[in-house]
């Protein structure tokens, strides 16, 4: 009975498991499927969502009289910065809406604490014995990488589903000055999906820090990116700092490549005033301003920040019943064995899949073969390390529903075999 969890089953009755799975994967890897769920990227049908963004601007000159063809306007265009303090919910002086990516963002920011140090920086990072940044996971690999390529040590604390280990992150943060950062997607995480609740969000402003320059890398990518009716709302990170005594603990990004075009959207940076002015110092010595055309093309295509959450719910008509197609498959394939456990995302990119432990890395040798990459195991954890090789992330966003459905049945295939292998080995 498949329904029954491995574990329980007798010595024959495992072999025939064994020989089930071994068969179904032998006609998986037949159909020669050539399938990808490695990225999150927007599905072409979700860019199309845009194309009125190639027509635009239909004018030169914004509401407030600028030319945005010429150079100047640091902060970038006004009428953006203000569609994302209402987004946001700070004020259009907290907000720089810069260039297409925000991890461009992240990573000058980083580079900003390194040469120079921070508003509340006793020296620049550089200077420092040591940089050690809190890591929750499983997380966003770039994030990890990013941190290596600066050779920043990386300590992992466990995500959960209202964020990460504060008990962990407070006994860190508390007497070791070299722990100057933590990331944080406090809105369906990449890739677990977790919401950070407003509790824990509350403990991460006020938290006492041996670093006076600790910031919480705040990278709100998925803000807006509901799966559901229910629109979870992202803590106010920056009011809640600011209560706190600490209002340049916290830096925002965001931005609308996944909103508008992944490769030619708005990135946007929100933190407090001391902080802005910082990063505009610093971002002034490699730019006259930002692309202001762009800028203009995404107010004029959103017109206010209902516009963009009205256009986030048609991305929702498309992507939703991808994750569905997620769960179906491995509801089907999967559920009583006691070998997996995935998440139900409620908003986001993402499906995080855990399997029996040491059996990932298998599990994705497998679907390859088959024809399906997945990213690669441990890649949501620093250096590509998860000591439990049981994390295997889902990007379903990008394939069309059927192409989910036929992955995803060869994936609950690759699963169960893994670990009927491991079990019996
Ligand atoms: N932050 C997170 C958590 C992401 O998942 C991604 C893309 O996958 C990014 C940032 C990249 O953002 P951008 O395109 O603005 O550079």
């Amino acid at each position: 009975d498949p329904r029954t969890p491995l574990a329980s089953l007798s010595d024959d009755e495992l072999a025939g498991f064994l020989a089930e799975q071994q068969e179904a994967y032998a006609a998986l890897r037949a159909r020669g499927l050539k399938l990808d769920l490695t990225r999150g990227k927007p599905a072409p049908a979700q860019l199309d969502l845009s194309n009125d963004l190639l027509h635009l601007p239909s004018t030169a000159t914004d509401r407030d009289g600028v030319d945005v063809r010429n150079y100047g306007g640091l902060e970038g265009l006004a009428q953006l910065r203000e569609i994302f303090a209402e987004l946001l919910w700070t004020s259009p002086d907290q907000v720089i809406c810069g260039g297409n990516s925000s991890l461009t963002m992240m990573y000058s920011t980083i580079v900003d604490f390194l040469l120079f140090g921070g508003v509340d920086s006793p020296r620049p990072w550089s200077q420092e014995e040591k940089v050690r940044f809190i890591c929750p996971v499983p997380g966003y690999d770039r994030h990890f990488s990013m941190l290596a390529s600066f050779g920043i040590e990386m300590v992992t604390v466990d995500m959960h589903q209202d964020g990460p280990d504060m008990p962990a992150v407070e006994a860190l943060v508390k007497d070791d000055p070299s722990i100057k950062g933590i990331w944080i997607v406090p809105t369906y995480a990449n890739p677990s999906g977790a919401v950070v609740s407003q509790e824990v969000a509350a403990r991460l402003a006020a938290m006492p820090t041996a670093a006076p320059d600790f910031t919480i890398f705040w990278d709100n990518a998925y803000a807006f990116h509901h799966l559901t009716e229910v629109e979870a709302k992202s803590a106010d990170i920056l009011t809640l700092a600011a209560a706190s005594g600490h209002p340049n603990r916290p830096i925002m990004f965001a931005s609308t490549s996944k909103i508008t075009f992944a490769g030619a959207g708005v990135a946007v940076l929100a933190a407090s005033k001391p902080v802005i002015a910082w990063y505009l110092k610093h971002l002034s010595m490699g730019s006259i301003g930002p692309d202001k055309v762009n800028h203009l093309r995404h107010v004029e295509f959103f017109g206010d920040a209902e516009g963009v959450r009205a256009h986030m719910r048609k991305h929702r008509e498309i992507i939703a019943p991808k994750f569905a197609a997620v769960d179906e498959a491995l509801t089907s394939g999967l559920a009583g064995l006691g070998v997996a456990e995935w998440t139900r995302p409620t908003g986001g990119y993402f499906v995080n899949l855990d399997v029996l432990d040491g059996t990932a890395s298998r599990v994705v040798a497998l679907a390859k073969e088959a024809g399906i990459a997945l990213t690669p195991a441990g890649s949501s954890f620093p250096l590509g390390h998860d000591p439990r090789d049981r994390n295997i992330r889902l990007a379903p966003t990008f394939p069309v529903l059927d192409e989910v459905r036929t992955a995803m049945a060869g994936v609950a295939t690759c699963v169960a075999l893994a670990a009927a292998e491991k079990i019996t080995a």
